[in-house]
């Protein structure tokens, strides 16, 4: 169909991307994949490839980005962005956030398209303030190992106002919470999937630190709906989409014992350095501007999550490393 609306999303077979192209097929538009598979997996929209308006492109955002034809819209959500992916590749998590940025700005300058980036609640850092506003700087160690994922998102933003400011381009920026939902990586290191992934292979549940440490977490459709109202508000400062519903590590993992009914332990590892101690997002400014908030609680999220991670195979839950394997 000629008029339908185009969508470049980066990152497209990631978790959050690849939410994100159901999203816009679902809302006709014509969607432009893109991803190096470097964290992303094609499992996760391998059923859109039969779709005449889905097309997918292997391709490096940070490296020169070229489209045919006309654009609309474009999300970039390209970008390692768990822990243990970020310190495995520090120089591309760098690049994707900085080179990858600015040839994605240089791209919708050029096609005249409305481009929304993915921050993240990282550029926060491990915050003195709780929760956290817009408004506040935050407290980032540039040269810790989270530098490399924290300083390519502040420059993100940065360069993403200044292609605005100077050069007239509709931006959006989003800073993302901790989110979660059906595939995530089993092996990502993150939180949820340690924890699930752990629960099933019978293993003890590792606590980083005491486990007094906060998150708040949001179920990837909320979040993937805050995504779409930003996308079509007129909204150009940051804007902080996430689950004020705040809980201690410890908690949580009680919670996935209790979700998974395991009798599994918790077990105490050290803490990574520079592990934010507190995390809860202020949205104050997505309920007012967007009429946004949370649809879905904790336990209703968890419950699909988990349906979906005891639905993988075997093989997969038990090799922590699965994706690896295969690269
Ligand atoms: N964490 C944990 N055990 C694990 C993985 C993570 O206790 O096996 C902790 C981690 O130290 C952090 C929190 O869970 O305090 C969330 O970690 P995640 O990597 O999911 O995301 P972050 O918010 O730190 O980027």
């Amino acid at each position: 169909m000629e008029n339908r609306k185009r969508i470049l999303i980066t990152g497209a077979a990631g978790f959050l991307g690849s939410h994100l192209c159901d999203r816009y097929i679902k809302e006709g538009f014509h969607v432009i994949a893109m991803d190096n598979l470097i964290t992303g997996d094609l499992r996760n929209i391998e059923h859109l490839f039969p779709l005449e308006n889905f097309e997918f492109y292997n391709h490096d955002v940070s490296k020169y980005v070229h489209v045919s034809g006309k654009l609309d819209y474009i999300l970039h959500f390209a970008s390692p962005a768990s822990p243990i992916d970020y310190l495995k590749i520090p120089i591309q998590t760098l690049k994707v956030g900085s080179l990858g940025t600015h040839n994605l700005l240089g791209l919708a300058k050029d096609k005249k398209a409305r481009i929304l980036v993915a921050s993240t609640s990282e550029v926060y850092g491990d915050p003195n303030v709780n929760p956290q506003p817009e408004e506040y700087w935050g407290n980032v160690n540039p040269v810790g190992p989270r530098g490399v994922y924290d300083e390519a998102k502040r420059f993100q933003e940065a360069i993403t106002m200044a292609y605005h400011t100077f050069h007239s381009v509709e931006t959006r920026i989003i800073r993302i919470f901790n989110t979660y939902g059906p595939r995530m990586r089993l092996n990502d290191g993150r939180v949820l999937p340690a924890f699930i992934g752990q629960a099933l292979r019978g293993e003890e549940l590792t606590v980083f630190g005491d486990g007094s440490q906060t998150r708040s977490f949001c179920y990837v459709d909320d979040l993937v709906e805050g995504i779409h109202r930003l996308l079509l508000s007129d909204y150009v400062q940051p804007m902080n989409i996430g689950n004020p519903d705040e809980i201690t590590i410890r908690q949580f993992g009680e919670e996935i014992i209790k979700l998974t009914g395991t009798n599994q332990q918790l077990v105490s590892k050290p803490l990574p350095t520079d592990d934010p101690k507190q995390r809860r997002p202020d949205i104050t400014k997505a309920r007012a501007i967007l009429g946004w908030e949370p649809k879905v609680n904790r336990a209703e999220g968890l419950k699909i999550t988990y349906e979906y991670f005891k639905s993988l195979p075997d093989i997969e839950i038990q090799h922590k490393d699965f994706a690896y394997y295969n690269k």
